[in-house]
């Protein structure tokens, strides 16, 4: 039989999402999505990881599991070709963690290097919640459970995968070969795989608060941008500009396609000649970053309206949440059957078990 096609990705609910997670992860779901490739979708709102760093402000997490859902249908996630669901609705999630908890060290959790980035910007020093620190774990059974096939995530989530995939070749070693080892799928652009936040940081993130959102308005928008971080050095227009490390060319970099220069800025033709240009001298930052703006805003315009359409009928959403999470938990309930099976904690139907002990007492 031919191995079927599966998707897997998720966002954890601790705010609205962003520039980021679009073109890191959740622009590329919606292209797969539509290519028809994939035989199953699943997007998973994963709110018991997110509870691991907010185990005392869980009203963010429940406050934004209905945000996050309204961004993937305004990106264009249709629930009719992707499930949706929510976590911590999938008992069957915490039990497949709880076993394979044994088949990692703890050294190996603290040797990940995104974990040891989360734990120094949270500032967790010594007391690092262990449900935090084994999140990997938990993600692994999220990947796992639904035999995902392909993980579409941004550059971070490499360790994760990486773990995932130790776990899957350890698991079909020891017990039975029952577990399906995915593939990340990185976006090409290395911008776009760790798109830096508005302040110039390494990573746009929720928790950062140096985000533009899918759901900002257009004057927001305008705002973040023409406050965006760029040469500090750079004061004067007739100076001479540094383009490595100005964000503004960073997320032109990432977002700046030749046909906007025709719209936008006609007098140049591409971004290497805008480039030129700035590094040369006499080109303003006021000038790039309303180049920039146009961009953004014809981006995101559609996907705000989209989301305005979505918000006149919350309900609705919460029920796509609800039948998205029904049906993963049945797919989900049939693996883990297999699993306990692979394990050997099938006692009940194991009727070889049962017969041999009759025998042994039977003599
Ligand atoms: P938090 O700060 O709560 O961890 P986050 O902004 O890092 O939030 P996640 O929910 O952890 O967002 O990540 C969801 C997905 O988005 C992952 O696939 C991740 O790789 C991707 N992603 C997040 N931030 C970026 C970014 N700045 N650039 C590219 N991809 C990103
Ligand atoms: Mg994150």
């Amino acid at each position: 039989m031919k191995k079927e096609k599966i998707i897997l990705t998720g966002d954890r609910p601790t705010g609205r999402l962003h520039l980021g997670h679009y073109v890191g992860s959740l622009k590329r779901r919606v292209e797969l999505q539509n290519s028809g490739e994939f035989d199953k979708i699943y997007i998973e709102i994963a709110d018991s990881q997110a509870i691991t760093d907010n185990s005392h402000n869980l009203d963010k997490v429940r406050q934004n599991v209905i945000e996050v859902a309204l961004d993937y249908l305004a990106c264009g996630i249709d629930p009719e070709k992707t499930t949706i669901f929510v976590q911590s609705q999938i008992p069957e999630l915490c039990e497949l963690t709880f076993y394979y908890l044994n088949l990692v060290t703890l050294s190996r959790l603290e040797r990940n290097p995104t974990i040891k980035e989360e734990i120094k910007l949270r500032g967790f020093q010594n007391s690092i919640p262990a449900g935090f620190l084994t999140y990997p774990v938990s993600q692994a059974a999220d990947i796992t459970l639904f035999d995902a096939t392909d993980v579409p995530v941004g550059e971070d989530q490499l360790p994760m995968l990486e773990q995932t995939r130790e776990i899957v070749r350890t698991f079909n070693r020891l017990y039975d070969e029952v577990l399906v080892e995915p593939e990340a799928r990185i976006p090409e652009n290395d911008i776009c795989s760790r798109l830096p936040g508005l302040d110039g940081k390494a990573k746009m993130s929720k928790s950062l608060g140096n985000c533009i959102y899918l759901s900002d308005s257009e004057e927001e928008i305008k705002k973040k941008v023409m406050g965006m971080y760029t040469d500090p050095d750079h004061l004067r227009v007739e100076d001479p500009g540094k383009v490595e490390g100005n964000t503004v060319f960073t997320y032109l970099d990432a977002f700046c396609k030749e046909e906007h220069f025709e719209k936008y800025l006609p007098e140049y033709k591409n971004l290497d000649e805008l480039k030129d240009h700035y590094k040369r001298g006499g080109l303003g930052d006021v000038k790039i970053k309303k180049f920039l703006n146009e961009i953004l805003q014809e981006e995101l315009a559609p996907i705000r309206k989209r989301r305005e359409e979505y918000q006149k009928d919350i309900r609705k959403v919460y029920q796509i949440l609800e039948e998205g999470s029904k049906k993963a938990r049945e797919a989900g309930s049939k693996k883990i059957e297999e699993v306990k099976k692979a394990i050997g904690i099938n006692y009940f139907e194991d009727q070889d078990l049962i017969n041999s002990h009759v025998e042994k007492y039977n003599k």
